[in-house]
């Protein structure tokens, strides 16, 4: 898996790439000047030229490797919350509603801001809650391997009750292992039916409490705003059974939940940071881009200078933008990122150049 452009090994010895790409056409290897060749081939190829080829034997794992926290290092962080549920039960309300309930009368901008993800402070405590299409947050973050969610509240129209989606957002929050949360919406409605949502419910193995179960279940309008309050309590109560922690001394980990090209602002990520703690100036790797964090704003639009667990910032001074679920890990310094980011840009080629050729050949096939 040692592998290497045609060009930066042209870079590296000092001779012209087409030197290196006839040499490959001689030795019967497919050549051009962003062609990926492994390290047999690099070998060869050098010593035509008088050079030794080393591996680098590059690792990422070595520079990335995260250290492990003594117990005494650990402080419980905010719960990260995930709505999800069938289209039109009320996710959309249900996170305005919460989102009012926390309004300070008069802040600034208060709840303009729309960055994936806010973060809501009470006199119980606090939550994130993650403000992406539900759905697809999950499918992109699991693609990548990446946990984000503590918990999930799924939300079920009293007056619908179970449906496909209902049953989909189950199933991921089952495979992901992430606890689900019940709030059963819509409960103002005259044709509301409570006890047929359980039922339904308890069908897919999500058992209310009262009946034994152990899944909470909370009635609520997001639209009359009621049963808001009792919700919260909720989440924080189940947050506290989970015993979430993390260690905010160190340098920032955490993950990419959107990202977008700002006209003004240029690359800007959110990034709910997992562990440590984010700064300004800090030096980052972020999937396949490196640099270092030039701003950061809060949910509320508002600057800071620091982000700790659990909570989503907006990340100005990115290279590029990056994919919802990258990683985003603060290093040491600049040579470190530059050097895991460069590994990773030259991975990512050769998959391309791989899916590539073998398209090309399957044409070929196709065509005889
Ligand atoms: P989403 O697709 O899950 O995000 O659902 P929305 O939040 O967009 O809500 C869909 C529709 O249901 C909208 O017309 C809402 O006004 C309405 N709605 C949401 N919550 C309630 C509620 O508690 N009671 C009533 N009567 N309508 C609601
Ligand atoms: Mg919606």
């Amino acid at each position: 898996d040692e592998a290497i452009t045609v060009a930066n090994l042209a870079k590296q010895m000092g001779v012209k790439a087409t030197e290196i790409i006839k040499k490959l056409l001689l030795l019967g290897l497919p050549a051009n000047i962003n062609q990926a060749i492994d390290f047999d081939a690099a070998a060869l190829v050098a010593s035509e030229f008088g050079y030794e080829v080393e591996k680098a034997g590059f690792e990422e794992e070595d520079i990335l490797q995260a250290t492990e926290d003594k117990p005494e290092d650990l402080q419980p962080r905010p719960p990260v919350v995930t709505v999800m549920g069938h289209v039109d039960h009320g996710k959309t309300s249900l996170l305005d509603a919460i989102r009012h309930t926390n309004v300070i009368d008069g802040e600034a901008g208060g709840i303009t801001q729309h960055i994936g993800a806010y973060f809501v402070e009470m006199d119980g405590g606090r939550i994130t809650f993650l403000d992406t299409p539900g759905h697809e947050a999950f499918t992109a973050m699991r693609a990548r391997g990446a946990k984000v969610t503590d918990l999930v509240i799924l939300v079920v129209a009293a007056d619908d009750g179970v449906m496909q989606q209902t049953i989909e957002a189950i199933n991921h929050s089952k495979a992901a292992q992430v606890p689900i949360m019940v709030a059963i919406n819509k409960i103002d409605k005259p044709n509301a039916n409570v006890d047929r949502v359980k039922r339904e419910l308890a069908e897919h193995g999500l058992i209310p409490e009262e009946w034994g179960g152990d899944t909470t279940m909370v009635e609520i309008s997001a639209k009359k705003r009621m049963g808001i309050e009792e919700l919260m309590e909720m989440v924080l109560l189940q947050a506290e059974l989970l015993e979430l922690k993390a260690n905010p001394n160190k340098p920032a980990r955490g993950r990419v939940i959107e990202a977008k090209l700002d006209k003004g602002r240029g690359p800007v990520a959110t990034v709910l940071v997992q562990e440590g703690t984010l700064r300004e100036g800090d030096v980052y790797v972020c999937g396949t881009y490196f640099g270092r964090v030039r701003s950061l704003f809060d949910d509320k639009g508002r600057r800071i200078s620091e982000a700790g667990p659990s909570v989503p910032v907006e990340v100005l001074g990115l290279s590029g933008v990056p994919n919802a679920g990258d990683d985003f890990i603060v290093l040491a310094d600049e040579k470190q990122a530059k050097q895991v980011a460069e590994h990773r840009q030259m991975k990512h080629r050769e998959k391309e150049l791989s899916r590539s050729t073998k398209v090309t050949l399957e044409r070929l096939y196709e065509q005889i």
